[in-house]
């Protein structure tokens, strides 16, 4: 069986065989992402497949456990707003996520787990630890603590950018705006 690290570079190895050759040449130079989206690093909810798009240079992905609003997030997203023109940001969280899951659970969380559940704990006590309405609610979290940032506040206030939440269903694949 081949190893994780062979199944990555065999993976890529057919990646580069058979690109788009024009699109990586124009992609290259710059991108013009048309939006940005803030979702859970778990490996069902990618947003480059379940949005349908092409992959690359479409999307401006940000990722991390609980998609969570942190400062690097944050200053990711603002990058993409403000350098990169993206006029929506799209925080989508998903079904049955673990971060959230494991939060409502309660219990300890070891080591920097901690601060993935410590940044979902208030949404998940307002939900009553119910994990899908923990869900919805960490979502509506994470929008308000982007719409806080200033760069992404500005934007709004001039027309320029949107900021919108939404949960991904593991099992139909179907993206609902909240
Ligand atoms: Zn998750």
């Amino acid at each position: 069986m081949a190893s994780s690290l062979d199944r990555l570079m065999e993976g890529n190895r057919k990646f580069v065989a058979g690109k788009n050759t024009e699109l990586m040449a124009k992609l290259a130079k710059g991108q013009q992402p048309y939006a940005a989206v803030l979702t859970c690093a778990d490996s069902r909810v990618s947003p480059e497949i379940i949005f349908g798009g092409k992959g690359l240079g479409e999307i401006f992905v940000v990722r991390n456990a609980g998609n969570i609003a942190d400062p690097i997030a944050l200053g990711s997203i603002e990058y993409a707003v403000e350098h990169l023109h993206a006029p929506l940001v799209l925080v989508l969280g998903h079904e049955s996520c673990g971060a959230v899951a494991a939060t409502c659970a309660g219990g300890h969380a070891p080591s920097h787990i901690a601060a993935v559940v410590k940044a979902i704990a208030p949404s998940a006590q307002k939900a009553g630890n119910n994990v899908p309405k923990a869900v919805e609610e960490n979502v509506r979290t994470q929008v308000e603590a982007v719409k806080k940032s200033p760069i992404v506040s500005h934007l709004m206030h001039e027309g320029k950018v949107e900021v919108r939440g939404a949960v991904y269903s593991l099992a139909t694949g179907e993206v609902k705006l909240i």
